[in-house]
């Protein structure tokens, strides 16, 4: 080792005893599918976060749709900010609450990969088209990415994660893919909606981090596109408590610095109050290990009347800003690229340039295909095979 620096010893990711008992320790992982040896210097739940941010799906996220279509303006979040919008949230909330932040970090960052195109309009109508195949549901694509559709390794497809990463990434899931899935994998990650428990904590807490972004991210980039305003959100109990906060300390605020102070100060409250809420569970059910957490009632929580109030804005944005008729009319042209790109694929296979059809039936080859697609090359796809452009 001449000239070399003496190794410094493995920093291993979170030790021990800086977890708590009910967290996911890596250590204890129910491990991987094709089992591997541990990597030197990193812990199991760090290395599916390096193969997540590593694959392919995970740099398409730029160019899909969160709520805005892509071209449609720069500063609008994307799927990728998104995602990186939770991950944040949830090593904050992971760190405080004594959780796996690797294990959070890497459910966060993978959660979304399986989204199609176009954001939920493309979603669902790329549920119709699958309807006499099974149906489209995103969360499962997710997983699908992640287990088959990944093509990095020469041993396996996929990505070969943790059992625990794969159980956070699979958020929803109907019973009729839970059984397909426990055929395949008995006692895996579709058991869980089967016997209906709950999945580990940091997976509930991505689903709550995942909340509150998007709730305090639409906000922004509802009214930076001008289709709602914050003098409309005042009728929101949970921002106007935060604006009527921030004018009280800065009375003469104004514009965009009271709009993110608001959005700001509410994000905060409603880590606070996940927090106050999920301690106040644990001090009352105390689980032993992650696998009595699982059979708990579900930890990560906000308080009620916090919930009551994320699920007013959730029906104000719903109706005001999902539902806005030029949100509406963008979703109409997406919906149906995906159905042109569905019917031409299925009427001519070969026309899906590279892809490596897993063979299951050809509309969900086809499905595949269109959910990978980010929301440029869906448009140009849709165009080549039809001569029409609808996105512009
Ligand atoms: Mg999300």
């Amino acid at each position: 080792m001449d000239g070399l620096p003496e190794p410094l010893p493995p920093l291993a990711g979170p030790r021990a005893e800086d977890l708590a008992p009910w967290a996911c320790h890596s250590a204890r992982s129910r491990g991987r599918r094709h089992p591997e040896l541990d990597a030197p210097t990193r812990t199991a739940f760090q290395r599916d976060r390096d193969r997540i941010v590593h694959s392919t799906a995970f740099r398409r996220l730029v160019y899909k749709t969160q709520v805005f279509l892509n071209h449609e303006g720069d500063l609008f979040r994307t799927r990728l900010t998104h995602s990186l919008e939770v991950a944040q949230l949830g090593r904050s909330l992971a760190r405080a609450l004594r959780l796996n932040e690797d294990l959070v970090e890497a459910i966060a960052l993978a959660h979304d990969l399986g989204h199609t195109p176009f954001g939920h309009a493309g979603q669902d109508a790329l549920n119709t088209c699958m309807a006499a195949h099974g149906g489209f549901e995103h969360n499962l694509q997710s997983l699908r990415v992640v287990d088959a559709l990944e093509e990095r390794y020469p041993q396996y497809d996929g990505l070969n994660l943790c059992f625990e990463t794969r159980e956070g990434i699979l958020k929803h899931c109907s019973r009729a893919n839970a059984e397909l899935i426990e055929a395949r994998e008995p006692g895996g990650v579709g058991r869980r909606f089967l016997d209906r428990t709950q999945p580990s904590l940091e997976a509930q807490l991505c689903n709550l981090a995942d909340e509150i972004a998007y709730n305090a991210h639409d906000i922004d980039d509802g009214v930076r596109s001008g289709l709602i305003t914050l003098d409309q959100l005042q009728d929101v109990p949970l921002v106007a408590r935060f604006t009527r906060e921030t004018l009280a300390a800065f009375p003469t605020l104004g514009g965009r610095r009271l709009l993110y102070e608001t959005i700001r100060r509410m994000l905060s409250a409603q880590v606070y109050d996940v927090m106050s809420a999920t301690a106040a569970g644990l001090a009352e059910w105390t689980p032993s290990d992650v696998d009595a957490a699982r059979q708990a009632p579900p930890l990560l929580r906000f308080t009620d009347a916090m919930r009551a109030e994320s699920t007013a804005l959730k029906r104000f944005l719903f109706a005001n800003l999902y539902r806005h008729p030029q949100v509406v009319a963008t979703t109409v042209q997406a919906q149906q690229v995906v159905h042109e790109l569905f019917a031409a694929y299925m009427d001519a296979p070969t026309q899906m340039k590279g892809h490596r059809p897993l063979g299951a039936a050809p509309a969900r080859d086809v499905a595949d295909y269109i959910a990978g697609m980010t929301d440029r090359f869906a448009a140009r796809e849709h165009e080549r095979l039809t001569g029409r452009n609808l996105i512009t």
